[in-house]
């Protein structure tokens, strides 16, 4: 098996470009089970840890650039504030040697439906900074990027360079369902997010369907029904929650059943935007 080391980004897109079959690894914490498992046996191996700039992020123009090797533990302890739905889903991923060194960028890649940033990613709408050699950069909408069962939209030639996303400007909440509290896998989860200047609901639902996905028709209705200077009205909340599951396409597994993804999903959809509108009321009575 090759080894590929590049020290520079355009190193990375180089190797990358001759050798589109090299299997990239950031963190190692999927790729690295892969292989011991013997579930793939990659010809060449394309080591990003020495691509210092994929470890960065920046804060400039009201958007947040965050390295796609940026740590979950980093985005916990240095992004808690702006990016809080991110913050808290990174919180529940894995242990802490897994936060230490799995990224965002690796959840992207392998873009499993049950990857934990997948939600806070759709519900807060970032954007996926791709680039190759020969393609040159594209920007990718969360919402476009899972095109599958751990397929993307990433072409054989190309690597995930950064993510975008702007600051919240107002509560986001991240819900996660599993057989224990911590080390799991999702049986499904939730992120929520509030931009009360823009009037609108950003959702996220995770291991519900084949791919992370929003709950399209469930923000459209809030946009229209939602009064935002009053109580959260209970028949709204339970149309909200009906609307996330109707949203959900979910599989009978080892970890759960459909029906029971369905109704989670239901249940994470109302006690998020609850939490999520307790905080938006609070702030607005502070
Ligand atoms: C014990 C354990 C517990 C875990 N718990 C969770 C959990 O609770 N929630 C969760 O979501 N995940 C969990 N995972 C899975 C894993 O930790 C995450 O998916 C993590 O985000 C992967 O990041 P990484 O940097 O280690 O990726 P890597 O393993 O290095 O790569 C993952 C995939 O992304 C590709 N890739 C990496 N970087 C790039 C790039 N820059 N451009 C293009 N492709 C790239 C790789 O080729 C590979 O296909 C767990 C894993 C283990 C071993």
């Amino acid at each position: 098996m090759d080894f590929l080391r590049p020290t520079t980004w355009e190193e990375a897109l180089a190797a990358k470009a001759d050798q589109p079959e090299a299997v990239p690894i950031q963190g190692g914490t999927d790729v690295m089970v892969e292989i011991n498992f013997d579930v793939r046996r990659p010809v060449a191996l394309l080591d990003l840890g020495n691509v210092a700039e994929l470890r960065t992020w920046t804060l400039a123009d009201g958007v947040c650039r965050v390295g796609a090797a940026v740590p979950y533990t980093r985005i916990i302890d240095e992004l808690g504030e702006a990016l809080p739905g991110l913050a808290q889903a990174s919180r529940t991923v894995g242990s802490p040697q897994i936060r230490n060194r799995g990224s965002v960028g690796g959840n992207l890649g392998a873009a499993s439906p049950a990857g934990d940033s997948h939600p806070p990613l759709l519900a807060a709408g970032a954007v996926v900074e791709v680039a190759s050699r020969d393609g040159g950069v594209r920007m990718i909408p969360a919402g476009e990027f899972y095109l599958g069962v751990k397929r993307s939209a990433l072409r054989p030639d190309e690597l995930i360079r950064a993510f975008h996303l702007r600051p919240a400007t107002g509560p986001q909440y991240f819900s996660k369902v599993g057989t224990r509290n911590a080390m799991v896998i999702a049986v499904c989860s939730f992120a929520v997010a509030l931009h009360p200047g823009e009037r609108r609901v950003g959702t996220g639902l995770g291991s519900a369907a084949p791919t992370p996905r929003r709950a399209v028709e469930a923000e459209e209705f809030l946009g229209r029904e939602l009064d935002w200077d009053s109580r959260l009205d209970p028949a709204l909340l339970g149309r909200f929650g009906e609307l996330c599951a109707a949203a959900a396409a979910p599989i009978d597994d080892v970890r759960g059943t459909a029906a029971y993804r369905r109704h989670a999903i239901a249940v994470l959809a109302r006690r998020t935007l609850t939490w999520a509108w307790n905080d938006h009321r609070g702030r607005r009575a502070a």
